[in-house]
């Protein structure tokens, strides 16, 4: 390091800090760290100067031959040749490149010069240099004014990988030689061996070279989540996972999968990775030609972005088909849920409501009605002589006749009155909004019905029954609850009992 008076000390410090201890130690001392040539530091040294001109980074690289034609060879490419007639001179590069571009190349050539004798750096740079092509591809659309900033952070997004490979040569053979891991698996395997992953060391760093401070931040996150509105931060973090698509051993199914992630959030992105992925290959063989690094695979991105539609559009059907197959059993358990619902509400014999779902619609009735000052009646019916009954004509007469009243009543309340069996032989409708008089030409219908009808045959004939009936309306008494409305209906009903049977009385009437 021959600056580090000019760098961030404060973001160098906090990033050492939050490197486990071990890791931080051994970085520090790691003699084979990934370093800037001079020339490179002296080029961030112009950067980190306010007032620095184009001039000032041409003089600094032309001091630097090999680097001058790689320059003029940038200016030149298909990439920046909107100027009319090529650039000669290291000024006229500059002049070409913009600074963020005359970084971003002298980054990457210098840094490569250094990397290209270690064979395990070697795939770590291809997906460094597809992610840079990628996401400068990518920044033209996005973010074109910021375009050779994203190509440098897309570019030394990885150099972690490289540290840590330079750290600690054996444990990184074992970590990285397996290239069945995707590089997410990846950066969680460091986590387990070394505390932290990539990120957080190539911003350290980053930061120790002294790179623009949002420039260390952005190699930290570069794993964050692309579904952001920072169009700078969508660049980098889409650039990974396309290039490992890329680079990958079935591209298609890799760009299938990566297309499906993110069209269910964001179909503009979808849209621009599509054209990104035509103009993919011209932009790789550019830049490999460009950084004299060799990348495998001439795929024809035509043919592989057809295969991969394919693949999404297969993969939508298997989860539309999967989504029908969950739609049905939930269809299927929620009517079942409300069968057993039904079940648990209504009394099996009679079919009418049962005793506990009579007693919840009491108590919600009551209160309602009681709050909003409305009409309720309840209307107590119990069944005369009903164990003499059974002693005469057997039990399962005795049924008959509860299942033959059960549906008289069902035929002559309405759809906003709850008739239920309360117990054995009794019966109990709630009627929301009625008066005594109206509970009270309910019974006499009853009562009329029963005349006339006969509740079951026996081998004597048809069987008539009668009926003793309560009536208690909520106006009528100072009930604290609907405990006490029944009670009082209740009470009608044992007057009609004592009296004789087969009679309506009414509470307080
Ligand atoms: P009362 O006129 O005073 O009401 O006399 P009752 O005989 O109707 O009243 P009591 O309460 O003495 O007897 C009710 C009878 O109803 C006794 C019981 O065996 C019968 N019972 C209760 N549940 C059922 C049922 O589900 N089926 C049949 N068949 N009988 C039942
Ligand atoms: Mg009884
Ligand atoms: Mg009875």
């Amino acid at each position: 390091m021959t600056s580090l008076s000019a760098v961030n000390n404060t973001l160098y410090d906090t990033l050492t800090a939050k490197l486990p201890p071990m890791l931080a130690k051994s970085l520090a001392r790691a003699p084979s760290l990934p370093s800037l040539p001079a020339v490179a530091l002296e080029v961030l040294e112009v950067a980190r100067s306010p007032d620095a001109s184009l001039q000032d980074y041409a003089s600094v690289i032309e001091h630097d031959p090999a680097l001058t034609a790689r320059l003029i060879g940038a200016a030149n490419s298909a990439h920046h040749l909107n100027a009319a007639g090529s650039a000669c001179t290291g000024l006229e590069a500059t002049q070409r490149l913009g600074t963020d571009a005359t970084i971003a190349t002298v980054l990457s050539f210098t840094l490569l010069k250094d990397i290209e004798a270690n064979e395990t750096a070697v795939p770590i740079w291809q997906r460094a240099i597809a992610a840079a092509a990628i996401a400068s591809q990518l920044a033209q659309k996005l973010c074109p004014d910021r375009l050779g900033y994203v190509f440098t952070v897309a570019l030394l997004q990885d150099i972690g990988v490289l540290a840590l490979q330079m750290t600690f040569p054996a444990q990184a053979q074992a970590l990285y030689e397996r290239h069945d891991q995707s590089h997410m698996q990846l950066a969680q395997n460091e986590r387990h061996h070394f505390g932290c992953d990539h990120t957080l060391v190539g911003a350290w760093i980053a930061a120790r070279w002294g790179l623009p401070e949002s420039l260390v931040h952005a190699i930290n996150e570069s794993h964050d989540s692309v579904f952001t509105d920072d169009n700078v931060a969508v660049c980098v973090r889409l650039s990974g996972p396309l290039a490992d698509a890329w680079l990958s051993a079935n591209p298609a199914r890799a760009f299938s999968t990566l297309l499906y992630e993110l069209s269910v959030s964001n179909t503009e992105h979808v849209v621009i990775l599509e054209a990104l992925f035509y103009a993919m290959h011209r932009q790789i063989a550019l830049l490999s030609d460009l950084l004299k690094l060799a990348i495998p695979l001439p795929l024809d991105s035509v043919e592989v972005l057809t295969e991969a539609k394919q693949l999404l559009y297969q993969h939508a059907l298997v989860l539309g088909a999967r989504l029908q197959a969950q739609q049905e059993t939930l269809e299927a358990l929620e009517s079942r849920h409300g069968q057993l619902l039904e079940r648990s509400r209504i009394d099996p014999l009679t079919g009418l409501a049962n005793r506990a779902w009579l007693e919840e619609q009491l108590h919600e009735h009551f209160a309602r009605c009681r709050l909003e000052k409305r009409a309720m009646t309840v209307v107590f019916i119990d069944l005369d002589h009903f164990k003499a009954l059974n002693d005469e004509h057997g039990h399962g007469t005795g049924d008959e006749v509860l299942q033959c009243f059960g549906q008289a009543l069902s035929s002559l309340v309405r759809a906003t009155d709850v008739a239920g069996r309360y117990g054995g032989e009794e019966f109990l409708i709630i009627l929301p909004d009625e008066t005594a008089e109206s509970a009270r030409q309910l019974a006499q219908r009853i009562m009329t019905l029963l005349d006339r009808e006969p509740m079951a045959r026996s081998e004597f004939g048809p069987l008539y029954i009668s009926v003793s009936i309560g009536i208690a309306c909520l106006e009528d008494g100072m009930f604290a609850s609907e405990h006490e409305l029944i009670a009082a209906a209740d009470q009608s009903m044992y007057h009609i009992k004592r009296s004789g049977r087969s009679g309506v009385a009414v509470y307080g009437h």
